[in-house]
């Protein structure tokens, strides 16, 4: 017997022999894992695609080692969807089990591999209506789910509450458009406990980011035992034990998870929520599968009849798209909870400021008297600053020389108190040059009184660090933690801050992209934007959306708990379309603006967007390949075919890249497309001059 064997490499399944497959009894081997040697003296464990009798012509044939389930670990639905994943996002299927199985299932980890007997779960019985998974409840009392499984709703709730349920009777997917604060997350916990009541699965979706102890533990306390977490950041093995809990009979009816927890095995689930289903980080960039988790868990819920709801304050404009077309359902929540106002915006103009000397650092006069009040108040502040690190690069004073990183196309970014200089793209990192090696003859032949290391440079641009030493001069008496890549590494760090900072122990909290997500502080009155206009001068299609998207985001961290929100928007275009609609919260004249461009410029949600990624050691070889690709798809395409261009950042790890882009009618059938790509990537890939080059695509590309 043969078996098409899915490995954990870019192919879709290589095919092996399978010795006495009687052994211990015939059985259906599809979604079983096995060991198979590949190459000279490798070994991979696998999954069983298919099972035949047709021996490969003209190849040979290894065999397999050892099948090791006597169960699948990979049931109908999840092949169907891993198929679909492949297929769409133009990827082989081996990407897509990398992606889809907890690691310890996978090669190297013989310690699992001895897990093949699941260990006993929790006693069998009770798993439809509350009952026996509750008992290590931590409350010690068992939730009643008869008034639903959260707090009594506000009127505006139930009827939105009511309208999502009326939405679920016509629509596949619905878009719950709230506020910030509105209390979408109450409205979760309302529907997953009528699902769980009537038998059925949840999966509860956040951005990583997200997903911290406050949601956790909220969730916790109503669904106690029931509810599994899944993060990407947990142990191979702990990731393990939720698959197999939820591929056992005994599974966790609701799961709340990151964007990977799509590919657990599920039995019958019944609703998937979306949360902040906007956020940039649901579309997984690197390696392939490039998937958007939004998308995937809409196809997984069609795949199950289950209802999807996707819930946001800023939708984006796919889905919002869809939904005023009418093909999503739409429920509205203008109001926060208890009515509390949402927070005022005040632009300050820093152009203004600039000019008439008035800055001190990153701060104009009225973001600092703001502060200075709420700070009496014993109110906590958060700024927000695109830009970790001190500053975006240094320069020689005398040449103008700016240190680049030697494997990418990027300056280095200073960071001071390390003193070193660092890359953002692949993490090289070096000590700040004594002088500038450009313009500075080396010691020995340096004049008497030579120009002393550190003035050699000045920092251009300001980031969080440098935010951070500024305000230690203007606020000496105001305790502040810095939130971003660097101070918050690890997922222990993450949420060290979030839980240092929601308990006083610092006045304000700076940071990044990070600081924007879904928290909730009481106490958090005033919201800085030192630059907004970082946001909006990005060279792509998406920057005012994002911009939007980001900054409501971050103002509606203010005044969430009976505390009156401002926020400060410092920018250099005070009276700029996009300031306005934005400090306005005018979400549909900035939607219907940016529409219209989309659409005479062929962009989504009115076109897909396929992007062609060639990757090469040697540029002057690879700039003629991707020159031969693109026109070899300008051939089949004609004009939905632009490049092949160098990317903003043109090389990354010592490799060269280009890009080739298709702008697709959404009426194009992505199999045809797939189809003509990949005879095309074959042709190129042929040519033995081609051999190394690296091909890939990203569909949807965010
Ligand atoms: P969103 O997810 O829309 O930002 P949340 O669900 O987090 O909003 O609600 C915002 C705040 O209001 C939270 O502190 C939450 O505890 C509170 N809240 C919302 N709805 C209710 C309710 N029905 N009963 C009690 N508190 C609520
Ligand atoms: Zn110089
Ligand atoms: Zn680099």
């Amino acid at each position: 017997m043969y078996a098409d064997v899915i490995l954990p490499i870019p192919f879709d399944s290589l095919t092996y022999l399978v010795p006495n497959p009687t052994q211990p009894a015939p059985r259906d081997l599809r979604g079983c894992r096995i060991i198979v040697p590949l190459g000279k003296n490798k070994i991979y464990t696998g999954i069983i695609l298919r099972t035949h009798e047709n021996a490969p012509q003209g190849v040979e044939v290894k065999p397999a080692i050892e099948v090791l389930d006597q169960q699948p670990v990979v049931n109908e639905q999840q092949f169907a969807f891993w198929q679909w994943i492949a297929h769409y996002y133009l990827c082989p299927l081996g990407d897509v089990m990398k992606a889809a199985l907890p690691g310890a299932m996978k090669p190297k980890d013989e310690a699992a591999l001895k897990l093949a007997s699941p260990r006993p779960l929790l006693r069998r019985g009770s798993t439809m209506r509350g009952g026996g998974l509750m008992t290590n409840n931590p409350n010690g009392h068992s939730p009643s789910f008869g008034g639903g499984g959260g707090r009594p709703l506000s009127p505006f709730q139930q009827k939105a509450l009511d309208e999502i349920e009326t939405s679920f009777l016509h629509k596949d997917v619905t878009l719950l458009h709230g506020v910030t604060s509105s209390g979408k997350t109450e409205l979760y916990i309302h529907l997953i406990a009528k699902f769980l009541e009537e038998g059925k699965q949840v999966l509860y979706l956040l951005p990583e980011i997200a997903l911290t102890t406050q949601i956790t533990e909220r969730l916790r306390r109503i669904f106690g035992d029931r509810m599994g977490v899944y993060h990407s950041k947990f142990s191979d093995a702990q990731r393990l034990e939720v698959y197999r809990r939820q591929a056992s009979a005994q599974p966790y009816q609701l799961i709340l998870g990151v964007r990977s927890s799509i590919f657990l095995p599920f039995q019958r689930l019944g609703l998937v929520i979306v949360d902040e289903e906007h956020e940039q980080s649901y579309k997984q960039q690197e390696p392939a599968p490039r998937y958007h988790a939004r998308n995937a868990a809409i196809m997984l819920a069609h795949m199950w009849g289950a209802k999807t709801l996707l819930g946001t304050a800023t939708p984006s404009f796919e889905v919002y798209h869809l939904a005023r077309k009418k093909r999503y359902g739409y429920v509205q929540l203008t109001q926060r909870y208890r009515d509390m106002q949402l927070p005022t915006i005040e632009v300050v103009d820093t152009k203004e400021a600039k000019r008439k000397r008035l800055m001190k650092g990153a701060f104009s006069p009225r973001l600092i008297e703001v502060m200075q009040a709420a700070l009496m108040r014993h109110e906590q502040i958060i700024l927000f600053q695109n830009r970790r690190g001190f500053s975006s690069f240094i320069e020689c004073k005398t040449c103008g020389w700016v240190p680049r990183c030697p494997h990418c196309d990027v300056t280095l970014t200073l960071h001071k108190k390390t003193a070193s200089l660092t890359c953002h793209y692949c993490g090289y990192t070096t000590r700040i040059p004594q002088r500038c090696p450009a313009c500075s003859p080396p010691p020995s032949q340096l004049a008497l009184g030579g120009s002393p290391a550190q003035s050699a440079f000045v920092s251009v641009g300001i980031g969080t660090e440098r935010i951070e030493e500024q305000l230690s001069t203007l606020f000496p008496q105001a305790t502040t933690l810095r939130m971003d890549l660097d101070t918050a590494t690890t997922r222990a760090q993450y949420e060290h801050i979030i839980s240092d900072f929601s308990q006083h122990k610092a006045d304000i909290l700076i940071g990044t992209q990070m600081v924007t997500k879904g928290l909730d502080f009481d106490r958090v009155s005033v919201v800085g934007v030192l630059d907004a206009d970082t946001m909006l001068n990005l060279p792509d299609f998406r920057s005012y959306e994002r911009a939007f998207q980001t900054l409501s985001q971050v103002a509606g961290r203010a005044g969430r708990n009976n505390t009156f929100g401002h926020v400060i928007l410092q920018t250099r275009s005070a009276d700029s379309d996009i300031i306005r609609q934005i400090t306005q919260g005018d979400y549909w004249q900035m939607f219907y603006e940016q529409m219209t461009e989309r659409q005479l410029f062929h962009y989504p949600p009115f076109y897909r967007l396929i992007y062609v990624y060639l990757r090469h050691r040697d540029d002057q070889l690879l700039e003629h390949l991707a020159t031969d690709m693109a026109t070899k798809l300008r051939t089949a395409f004609g004009e939905r075919v632009l490049g092949p261009d160098r990317p903003p950042v043109s090389r990354i790890h010592s490799l060269y890249i280009r890009k080739i882009m298709l702008k697709m009618e959404l009426t194009a059938s992505i199999d045809k497309v797939r189809q003509t790509l990949t005879a095309i990537q074959q042709q190129i890939q042929s040519m033995p001059i081609a051999k190394s080059v690296n091909i890939y695509y990203d569909v949807d590309p965010l």
